[in-house]
């Protein structure tokens, strides 16, 4: 099996969900092509080159715009994307078709990374594996990764690829200052154990990180039904912490803080971005490091909104 991961070579990515995605993120009516037109450009010219996406964002458009505007370019970049196991799937030969509907959308005859995006029933967890495998040895990917699997789910995962001589490189799950159920269920021990990459999705909490999200200005849509006010009334600490951190280190932003911090976690975080400023800003949480004391004082501050 090969040790080394390309993931090895990304210290942040880019998020694409919100590419194409009307009911949660309002795609069409606040941002359009022309603002993901930006964000990618910005991405490329800022170095960050991994694209995470999936075949359900936008029912194939995130896919869809990250081709166009590859073929527009002549920009190459790494892509991330994710098979869903709906539980009307149940023959294995749909997750290859899939692959290629996936390939065929993005334009491109092979992915960096294939991920399967929740482990949902019927097939059990194993089963997904080995047409998983299969992809890898047929070179329509470059490698394997999982999504919102818990330890012992990797683990199996795990395994069976490694029977098949194929490397689980990944597990994407939900990881912030405000969610960091990873570091108590699990799920990070096991992916330092096993050398496999924690994709830290919802970096920023949804923008909640930003601090541009307040009790008299919650955040729109769906949204809102997650991040109520009674948390958002309780982050202006937090957040003052993310700017006095940021001031400390030469003026970094809160977003660049609140993604380091993932960064020194061991964490790759792929911040969505719906413009170019949001993605060159999230781009200056790469190339350095907080201190052990900032880790430790923003350890402590997000305490109170993570269960332990
Ligand atoms: P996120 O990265 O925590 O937040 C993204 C949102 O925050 C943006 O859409 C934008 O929304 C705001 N934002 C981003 N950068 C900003 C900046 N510099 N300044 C101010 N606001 C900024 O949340 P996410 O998009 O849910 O997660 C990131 C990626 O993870 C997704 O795009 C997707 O690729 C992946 N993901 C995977 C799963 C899974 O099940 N595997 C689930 C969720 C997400 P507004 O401007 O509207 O506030």
């Amino acid at each position: 099996m090969p040790q080394q991961s390309l993931l090895d070579g990304f210290e942040i990515g880019i998020g694409t969900w919100a590419w194409g995605d009307k009911r949660f993120w309002g795609y069409g009516r606040s941002y359009g092509d022309a603002d993901l037109r930006g964000a990618f450009d910005a991405a490329i010219a800022s170095g960050v080159r991994l694209f995470d996406t999936a075949e359900a964002y936008g029912f194939g458009r995130s896919e869809r715009l990250i081709g166009r505007f590859m073929a527009e370019t002549g920009e190459r970049v790494a892509i991330a994307t994710k098979f869903f196991p709906y539980p009307w799937r149940v023959a294995r030969s749909q997750l290859p078709r899939a692959l290629r509907r996936s390939l065929a959308r993005l334009g491109v005859a092979q992915v960096a990374l294939y991920q399967m995006h929740w482990p949902v029933p019927p097939r059990t967890v194993a089963a997904w594996m080995d047409p998983l495998a299969r992809a890898v040895t047929e070179g329509l990917v470059q490698e394997v990764g999982v999504s919102n699997y818990s330890a012992a789910q990797m683990r199996t995962a795990y395994d069976r690829l490694a029977a098949r001589g194929v490397r689980l490189a990944s597990n994407q799950i939900e990881y912030s200052l405000l969610k960091r159920d990873v570091e108590w269920n699990g799920v990070l021990d096991a992916c330092r154990d096993l050398k496999v990459k924690l994709i830290a999705y919802s970096p920023l909490a949804m923008g909640m990180l930003s601090g541009k999200y307040t009790p008299d200005a919650p955040p729109p849509g769906l949204r809102g039904l997650r991040y109520r006010r009674p948390l958002l009334s309780t982050l202006k600490p937090l957040v003052g912490l993310l700017d006095d951190i940021g001031r400390s280190h030469g003026g970094k932003t809160r977003n660049q803080i609140a993604l380091n911090w993932l960064i020194c976690k061991g964490a790759l975080p792929i911040p969505g971005a719906k413009s170019a400023a949001h993605a060159y800003d999230n781009a200056g949480a790469a190339g350095w490091r907080l201190t052990a004391a900032d880790v430790a004082a923003l350890d402590e501050a997000s305490l109170r909104f993570t269960r332990r």
